[in-house]
């Protein structure tokens, strides 16, 4: 028996969806026209007008947003409304040049923390679960945004955040949570510190689990099931648009169901930017049809998905997402920290190497591996092994300064790594996750 936080909504008939989508995003965009001068110059240099958008159907008039744009108006150039009405701001981990800051209203928060309950209904919840959130809490969305909607839906919640497993076992254990939220491989990793600890899944009482922020495949999912006793639900989110819970899984597991009355979701060509008919595979683009802090409209997410409408056993109608399948950048997750090639290429040279690098990442036992293989100058090679072992400390703190996680460094010899004939190979990720 299907279980719904707002029936009413994520049961509505297409075509009522599609006429409330209509209603909204021509309000949206009037109000984004008014109060976000960036995004009017965007528009008058496409040469569209708040009224030329009658209706969803003339979304594609209407110009895209990217990360760059956000880099552009950072902080408060996107902003929607007076500062005196934000009550939040949330984050990603910490990156220059590449931070996002989000900012929220109350009603922005409530209206994410309803999508938050959404999901933890869909897996199964209700006023009588104990929901264990060891997502981290701070700027990250995930902590926050799983803490507010297991409140409006009425679990005893247990604001863990990440870390410390010993502890988190310990709670789990003494209070009987239910329910786990946090990401994948710290799920997984839970798993087997329970084995370890001479735990059988069905010593546990939790019977479901919320995973997403980072990639994670099928077998995972199995892996994860089997050693918590649980059933594992995606969810997935960016703090762009407000963090997790943009979609959620149900219980046919079968894809994310969209958010529709507050999200509307667009796949297109990353290459010309040409809107791709539903089924087909492309780069997922978010607009935002209620937020007032930061609303931002046609947001191009990078990530790679496929949508569909097939009717869903759950009675959910709204549009369901794949898995992200890969990223039309090459933004990295690790740790759940998000990496780009290109940040490590600004702290070599600032610290004097060359960009001749290698990232390798991997995942061993559940946790992501992180080595960077950086060449040596000339003039830094040494044969002396602390003097080396000196320099990629050096380098491996001005790194965690930059991407807010620590990688190992290997300093190799000059002209040690291979110069391939076109692009170079910069990244090896062994981990297999699409
Ligand atoms: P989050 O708090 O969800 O990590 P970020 O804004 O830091 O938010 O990162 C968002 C990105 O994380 C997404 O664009 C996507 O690439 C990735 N992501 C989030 N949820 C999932 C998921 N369930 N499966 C795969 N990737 C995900
Ligand atoms: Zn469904």
């Amino acid at each position: 028996m299907a279980n719904y936080y707002q029936p009413e909504i994520e049961t509505m008939p297409v075509d009522e969806i599609k006429a409330l989508q209509s209603k909204k995003l021509v309000e949206q965009v009037k109000y984004v026209y008014e109060n976000v001068p960036y995004y009017r110059k965007k528009m008058e240099e496409k040469g569209v007008k708040p009224e030329d958008i009658k209706g969803i159907e003339d979304i594609s008039k209407l110009p895209f947003l990217s990360k760059d744009d956000l880099r552009d108006a950072y902080p408060y150039g996107l902003l929607g409304t007076d500062l005196k009405n934000i009550v939040r701001i949330q984050s990603t981990s910490g990156t220059t040049g590449r931070r996002v800051v989000a900012f929220y209203t109350q009603e922005d928060i409530d209206m994410w923390e309803e999508c938050c309950a959404r999901a933890i209904v869909a897996a199964g919840g209700t006023n009588e679960d104990v929901c264990h959130v060891c997502y981290g809490y701070g700027l990250f969305t995930g902590g926050p945004g799983l803490n507010g909607g297991s409140h409006k839906v009425g679990c005893m919640t247990l604001p863990m955040s990440s870390g410390n497993t010993d502890r988190q076992i310990q709670f789990m254990m003494d209070l009987g949570s239910t329910i786990l939220c946090c990401t994948p491989s710290y799920a997984a990793y839970i798993g087997e510190s329970l084995a370890e600890k001479g735990y059988k899944p069905e010593d546990n009482k939790l019977k479901a689990g919320i995973f997403g922020a980072e990639p994670w495949t099928e077998e995972m999912r199995q892996e994860i099931e089997k050693s918590l006793g649980i059933k594992a639900y995606d969810i997935y989110g960016l703090t762009e648009t407000s963090g997790p819970g943009v979609s959620f899984e149900c219980e046919e597991q079968t894809g994310m169901h969209i958010n529709e009355d507050h999200f509307y979701a667009e796949i297109i060509d990353p290459k010309t930017g040409e809107v791709l008919p539903e089924g087909e595979k492309g780069e997922l683009v978010f607009t935002s049809l209620d937020k007032k802090g930061f609303p931002l409209l046609r947001y191009r997410t990078k990530d790679i998905c496929i949508l569909t409408r097939k009717p869903c056993s759950c009675g959910r109608t709204h549009i369901k997402m794949s898995k992200p399948l890969g990223r039309s950048d090459d933004m990295m997750i690790i740790r759940g920290v998000n990496v780009f090639p290109s940040q490590i290429e600004t702290v070599l040279l600032k610290e004097g190497y060359t960009p001749n690098y290698q990232i390798v990442v991997d995942r061993v036992k559940n946790t992501d591996t992180f080595d960077i293989y950086v060449e040596c100058t000339p003039e830094r090679f040494s044969d002396k092994v602390s003097e080396m072992q000196n320099s990629e400390k050096e380098l491996a703190l001005a790194m965690r300064a930059m991407l807010g996680i620590n990688p190992k460094i290997h300093l190799v010899a000059p002209k040690s790594i291979e110069r391939s004939e076109g692009k170079a190979v910069r990244v090896i990720d062994k981990r297999k996750l699409h």
